[in-house]
């Protein structure tokens, strides 16, 4: 079971939200993230990682498909498959290695690598609405089930 969509006004809404994300995240999660081009989910992903310490740039890794940030603790790779030709490609990039449930893994435009990339944990859907955005959580698995417990408190 999950709530409602979440309502989110402007940039500095999703931001938090990546923020609150990041309080939730545990090893070995991946997480899909949903919605068309402009839709904000490379917003997300830079407000998660601001709040796990990292001061860089975040870009979508248009080109490279796959970014690594490497935590104390973990390893999260924010990938964008925008670009990916074909699902197959992901078997080159080696997705195996990358999704190990060691690191955390955060994955816009999943939709390019169906029928390779694995299930994940929980789909991450934003939507345009009015003037802000939408963002709908649906769990996979357990873990997936626990993060949108964890958003949710
Ligand atoms: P995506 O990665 O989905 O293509 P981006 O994260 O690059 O999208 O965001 C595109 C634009 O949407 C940015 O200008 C950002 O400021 C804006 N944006 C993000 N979240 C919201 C929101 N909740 N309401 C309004 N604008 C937003
Ligand atoms: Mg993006």
């Amino acid at each position: 079971m999950t709530g409602g969509p979440l309502y989110l006004a402007d940039e500095a809404a999703m931001l938090d939200l990546g923020r609150a994300l990041a309080r939730c995240l545990d090893t070995g999660l991946v997480v899909h993230l949903e919605g068309q081009l402009g839709a904000g989910k490379t917003t997300l992903v830079r407000g998660l990682l601001r709040a796990l310490g990292h001061n860089g740039a975040v870009k979508s890794p248009t080109y490279t498909l796959v970014e690594p940030y490497p935590f104390e603790n973990f390893i999260l790779y924010h990938f964008d498959l925008y670009r990916l030709g074909d699902p197959e490609e992901l078997e080159y990039l080696g997705i195996r290695d990358y999704l190990d449930g060691h690191a955390v893994a955060l994955i816009e435009w999943p939709d390019k690598g169906r029928g390779v990339l694995p299930e994940p944990d929980l789909r991450l859907c934003v939507d345009y609405h009015d003037s802000g955005r939408t963002v709908t959580l649906l769990p996979v698995t357990a873990a997936g089930q626990a993060l949108a417990a964890c958003l949710a408190a």
